[in-house]
């Protein structure tokens, strides 16, 4: 069942699962729906333009000799998980990268159904590429953080808002390109959680790939 979905997901266009994955900010509904395209394809192109950047300063480098090289630390910690959401990692400045292992113990599911992508050992490299992005992203002048969405005028004055998950796309996208990966990473923030709540996430992905396909 879950081998099902995944292969199903993993076989959708990239930009879908991007279109989901922009809908996780609070602010995605004040976003004009005709905008949406462009964005996804500028934040893509910050996310690619960056692992090229990072390519050419680091030929034929590990994700670990990158590490090394720019003195990033990563360690391990037990981070919130719910039935929808997860947090894979988080980045903090200067230099600080944390892995979420409350998934360690939870590899079982995923070896029962086959799904090596979905093993501890296999996607912490995809979590510490994409934290990696938020290091290198952070000197440079990037479209997906200077990008502000305007909620509201009030003569003058314009409130406006940022969109993270724009952040977010980018950051996956590096971390595809540098890892050259065959899947789009956000795949792991939809599946990861079945390991703990295996009906409700079956149930809940069978829906959403109805619902988007
Ligand atoms: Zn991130």
């Amino acid at each position: 069942m879950i081998g099902e979905l995944w292969q199903a997901f993993k076989g959708l266009p990239e930009e879908k699962l991007q279109q989901l994955q922009l809908q996780e900010s609070a602010s995605f509904k004040k976003i004009p729906p005709a905008e949406i395209p462009e964005l996804i394809a500028k934040a893509v192109a910050d996310g690619k333009n960056l692992a090229a950047n990072v390519e050419q300063k680091f030929p034929g480098c590990s994700l670990a000799e990158i590490l090394k090289a720019q003195q990033v630390k990563v360690s391990f910690a037990e981070l919130p998980i719910s039935e929808k959401f997860i947090s894979l990692g988080a980045f903090e400045l200067p230099n600080q990268i944390t892995i979420n292992q409350s998934f360690q113990t939870k590899d079982a599911y995923f070896k029962k159904a086959g799904l090596s992508e979905l093993l501890f050992e296999n996607w912490q490299q995809v979590a510490i590429a994409h934290e990696l992005f938020h290091f290198f992203a952070e000197p440079e002048e990037l479209f997906v953080k200077s990008y502000r969405l305007s909620l509201w005028s009030l003569g003058f004055y314009q409130h406006q808002t940022s969109v993270g998950s724009l952040e977010e796309i980018a950051a996956m996208v590096f971390a595809k390109e540098l890892l050259q990966l065959d899947y789009y990473p956000y795949l792991l923030n939809l599946f990861l959680p079945a390991a703990f709540y295996p009906k409700e996430a079956e149930g809940r992905l069978t829906k959403l790939f109805k619902r988007i396909n």
